[in-house]
């Protein structure tokens, strides 16, 4: 039995992201693992309510998520989030490949708060939730940790 793995849906190719730009993160092993049926995708911020495009969001210091016009959109957040865990625990997932530097899914970067494109060290709602309830993160940037780790894993 294969471990399944959380991915952004953005790096599948969909339209989910703020400004409706496709991005995938292309690699042989992501189509692998989709034909295998290990990847259980979520976009949170769509999942809680958001719409495609949207406005752009950062974290503030106290943890609010503010869009440029300054509307707090941190209960959209954090029910994205509470869904991204929901799935984990249904499909008891171990593993999530996240997208680096979103107000969501940054694993180790988001940006400052201050819309001036300047990122700092921290998560994303959806990434330090998982991260609180075990679960490790992974992103664009180190994804051949993840697939050394889950070489170690993969229970056949
Ligand atoms: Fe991608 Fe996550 Fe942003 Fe959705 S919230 S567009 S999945 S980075």
């Amino acid at each position: 039995m294969f471990d399944k793995i959380l991915i952004s849906r953005c790096f599948l190719g969909e339209n989910v992201r703020y400004n409706s730009e496709i991005i995938p993160l292309k690699h042989e092993l992501l189509t692998l693992w989709q034909r295998q049926d290990r990847l259980i995708a979520i976009c949170p911020e769509v999942s809680g309510g958001l719409s495609v495009p949207r406005e752009p969001a950062e974290q503030q210091l106290n943890n609010k998520i503010i869009t440029i016009s300054g509307r707090d959109v941190s209960a959209q957040f954090n029910l994205g989030a509470k869904q991204a865990l929901t799935l984990c625990r249904q499909h008891n997932i171990r593993f999530a490949l996240l997208k680096e530097s979103s107000p969501s899914c940054g694993t180790t970067l988001i940006y400052d708060g201050s819309f001036s494109n300047k990122k700092i060290l921290g998560q994303g709602v959806t990434s330090r939730i998982l991260t609180q309830e075990g679960i490790k993160v992974f992103s664009e940037n180190n994804f051949e940790k993840l697939i050394n780790l889950l070489d170690k894993t993969d229970r056949y």
